[in-house]
């Protein structure tokens, strides 16, 4: 019998859980069929009400049901890797507690692993009906920008509702960094993946947990991550600055051979301060690059993740 583990990132949610358990659970006639079996791992993120005692409850009535409480929220990350840690299926999902990733999608994703042979199925959601226009506009920015930025490729619209079998799992945990953003660590670890499209679904009850800070926080957080083009820019503008006090010297010395020199001293002054600050920006940008390598050796990401050896 195969096993598959849910997880299931909590934080406030206590509404939720049983509707969450309810949709979930539409699909065990299917998977029953299929000789696999499930186990359910509520990750509690400091929640201020009673998520942990709704699951609790459940637990009570079905014991595949577990749950693991965080001292104090550390955030949708942390708790995705908790569940990682902790679950023992052949296969793994993360799902978000409020059925905005549609449980009835679970059978197609796992005959995409099974019978098709993919390695992972992510879910995307091609609408954002429902969402604020502002925030849509900010995120569609965000995945053009992130993906100029970075090598890794970050989908727009990607979920973090992921079914992986359990080699993707592994590779998932051997990255160890700090600062995860779990979107860009799917797509680095590689594999072949396919995506499943649906349309957006709102919010079941209770409210999202994202403000408009926390996200632009995040965001920031993913490109810092995934990329170090932002350290590679104070060279960029001090090349820049270096080109302009150039051009500038040879027009005031041009002018000053033709006009003579009506104010006196302040023309080579304009000249040394940007020229001293475009050589300082350089500079800037040159630590820039040794910490941006640093940043990467103190990761310690694998250097490779081997997928099979025969
Ligand atoms: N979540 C969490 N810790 C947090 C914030 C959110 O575990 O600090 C969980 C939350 O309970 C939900 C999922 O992450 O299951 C997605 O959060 P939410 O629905 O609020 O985000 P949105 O769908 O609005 O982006
Ligand atoms: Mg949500």
């Amino acid at each position: 019998m195969k096993l598959i583990s849910v997880i299931v990132p909590c934080y406030n949610e206590q509404e939720n859980i049983n509707d969450f358990y309810y949709e979930l659970m539409k699909n065990e006639a299917y998977f029953k069929a299929q000789d696999v079996d499930f186990e359910i791992l509520f990750v509690n993120d400091g929640s201020k009400d009673k998520t942990s005692d709704v699951v609790k409850e459940l637990h009570e009535r079905d014991n595949r049901a577990h749950l693991i409480s965080f001292s104090r929220n550390f955030g949708k990350e942390s708790g995705i890797y908790a569940g990682l840690q902790k679950a023992k299926g052949d296969y793994v999902v993360v799902m978000d507690c409020d059925l905005q990733d549609p449980p009835a999608l679970l059978p197609e994703m796992y005959e995409a692993i099974t019978k098709e042979g993919y390695d992972s199925v992510a879910t995307r959601r091609v609408t954002r009906k429902g969402e604020p226009p502002i925030r849509s506009f900010f995120a569609r920015m965000f995945y053009r920008l992130i993906n100029r930025m970075s090598k890794t490729e970050i989908v727009d619209g990607a979920r973090d509702y992921r079914l992986m079998t359990r080699q993707f799992v592994d590779a998932i945990l051997s990255l160890e960094e700090y600062n995860r953003f779990s979107k860009g660590i799917f797509g680095w670890v590689g594999f072949n993946n396919k995506w499943i499209e649906f349309e957006n679904v709102e919010r079941q009850k209770g409210e999202s947990k994202w403000s408009f800070w926390k996200l632009f926080i995040y965001a920031l957080d993913g490109i810092m991550a995934f990329s170090t083009v932002p350290l590679a820019f104070a060279s960029v503008m001090g090349v820049l600055f270096c080109l302009l006090a150039f051009i500038f010297i040879i027009f005031i010395i041009v002018r000053k051979l033709i006009y003579g020199d009506p104010t006196s001293g302040w023309p080579s002054l304009v000249c040394i301060i940007s020229l001293v600050s475009g050589v300082q920006l350089f500079c800037l940008g040159i630590v820039g690059q040794y910490l941006s390598k640093t940043y990467l050796e103190v990761k310690k990401r694998p250097m490779y993740i081997v997928k099979e050896e025969v």
